[in-house]
């Protein structure tokens, strides 16, 4: 007999549930992976579909090395998924379960589907360390604030034995799409240059990458992780975790092995983890939440007078606002399809306060150009910081984009490499260019509104806007 494994967020065949009880059984495997095309759900952005593109030619080559064939396809999840059953006559389908409204709407329909033919559908828990519903508060209902919810992981979470990768799959002679034919890679222009210099999408880059974080960055981790000048003051992860190339848990056990081992620093590796779990909890508040991904958690923010405005709005999205550090994030952002998390806060505050733009503007953003992006971990980081989440930052905190630069980027490095144009300036300047005198910016060679743009709104206005903003919503109560 045969049986499916639709494989989804998890591309991976090591430490994966599903694959694992498929393997019990004795049927021959076959692994599938579907493009799915679907009305209701929304389409990957174009930095994810870059990384989909070699997540799955790396999965492809580690399913034949076991003698397997990845089986492609595309078109609609339910048809494609219930077309194959048919056309090989399987026994059944298996999947690592998904959270999101419209994708759980599909399983759901399709594991009814299958029941009425009699055949079996078995879904896992594979892309977290506990399903969304299992940790409640003691009044039953699920955790809105982090600290607590961390807390509770910490205490009662334990990650299950490594689930064996399996050692033979089957799939040889089934028809299936080539990856290259769905046209994935960014062509005219192909601007995955600086992706491929930062990346090695799929299993075994996800394995090393964690290895050289646990090397070299796990020690230094509570401190460095706010630096974004530093390559590994953070592990980098996301990505990989975002196309479930890795398991948390797979994470959770190297670290905690390494803390039961008398790790010294076990005080950087638990914030580490407590990190991994801010993933959990915006799953938490997603499945609790469906609609989150486009509408204010709270709905106190569905009257803000926000002011949209597309030409600043692609400023914010060029790197050309003027305020070096936040240009620098999205420089980064559009080079690697990665941005550092204290300057996602910077640059996400600066459009939903100083320019007060709805943060769901620059949620799509991060949509399209992010490799890691996550429906999950985008929204809840968004609302957070544009105040209307759970467990959000206050909408009247205002980060300043100076200071924050002057503070997390001391040297200027991560400015310098990012806005090259500045380099020149001194360290005292970096952050502020409009404050040098003439001398200075001319010994740098910067001409402010030429070389490089005068700030998009002036701090203290932007502040004061923001603010009153706020002020009109507290009113309406
Ligand atoms: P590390 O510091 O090494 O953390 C380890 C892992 O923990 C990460 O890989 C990630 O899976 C998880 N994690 C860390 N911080 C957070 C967090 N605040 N929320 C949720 N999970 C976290 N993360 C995404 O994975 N996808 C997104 O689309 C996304 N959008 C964001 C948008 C905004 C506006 C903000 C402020 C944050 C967003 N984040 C998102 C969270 C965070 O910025 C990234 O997870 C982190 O920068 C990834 O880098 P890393 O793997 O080196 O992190």
């Amino acid at each position: 007999k045969k049986l499916i494994v639709w494989l989804r967020r998890d591309l991976r065949l090591r430490d994966n549930a599903a694959i694992a009880a498929a393997v019990e059984t004795g049927a021959e495997i076959i692994c599938l992976y579907v493009l799915e095309e679907h009305a209701k759900l929304r389409g990957l952005g174009g930095a994810s579909l870059w990384w989909l593109d070699k997540s799955l030619k790396s999965l492809r080559s580690d399913v034949s090395s076991r003698g397997g064939k990845l089986i492609c396809r595309k078109g609609d999840p339910g048809a494609v998924v219930m077309d194959l059953v048919k056309e090989i006559d399987a026994a059944g389908v298996y999947w690592g379960r998904r959270y999101g409204r419209a994708e759980r709407d599909i399983d759901g329909h399709l594991k009814e589907t299958l029941a009425n033919d009699g055949l079996c559908a078995e879904s896992f828990t594979t892309a977290l360390l506990t399903e969304p519903w299992t940790i409640k508060t003691s009044s039953g209902g699920y955790y809105k604030v982090f600290t607590p919810y961390w807390r509770a992981v910490k205490t009662c979470y334990e990650a299950p034995a490594p689930f064996p990768a399996p050692e033979k799959l089957g799939g040889q002679g089934i028809d299936g799409d080539r990856i290259e034919d769905w046209g994935l890679h960014p062509t005219d222009p192909d601007w995955s240059s600086g992706f491929d210099d930062k990346w090695t999408p799929g299993e075994d880059g996800a394995v090393a990458r964690l290895q050289r974080f646990l090397d070299n960055g796990l020690r230094e981790y509570k401190s460095a992780r706010n630096r974004p000048d530093l390559e590994d003051g953070t592990s980098g992860l996301s990505p990989h975790l975002a196309f479930g190339e890795i398991s948390p848990a797979q994470i959770w056990r190297s670290v905690t092995s390494k803390i039961n081992h008398g790790f010294k620093q076990d005080d950087s590796a638990w914030t580490f983890l407590s990190e991994v779990v801010w993933r959990e909890f915006s799953y938490v508040l997603l499945y609790h939440n469906p609609e989150m991904t486009r509408k204010n958690y709270n709905d106190r923010f569905d009257s803000m007078p926000w002011r949209p405005n597309a030409s600043r709005l692609e400023r914010w999205q060029k790197g050309q606002t003027g305020y070096p550090i936040v240009d620098a994030g999205m420089r980064q952002l559009w080079t690697t399809g990665w941005m550092h998390n204290r300057v996602r806060m910077i640059v996400a505050s600066l459009l939903t306060k100083h320019l007060l733009t709805p943060w769901q503007d620059g949620e799509a953003w991060f949509w399209d150009t992010l490799v890691d992006a996550d429906p999950a971990s985008n929204a809840c980081g968004w609302q957070w910081t544009a105040g209307s989440g759970a467990d959000a930052s206050p909408y009247f905190r205002v980060f300043n984009p100076i200071t924050q630069g002057q503070k997390f980027d001391e040297t200027g490095e991560y400015v310098r490499k990012w806005c090259p144009e500045l380099a020149g300036l001194p360290d005292k300047h970096l952050h502020a260019p409009w404050e040098a005198d003439q001398e200075t910016l001319e010994k740098a060679g910067v001409t402010l509104g030429e070389t490089y743009p005068k700030p998009i709104i002036d701090h203290s206005e932007g502040r004061q806007r923001a603010l009153e903003a706020w002020d009109t919503l507290k009113k309406q109560e």
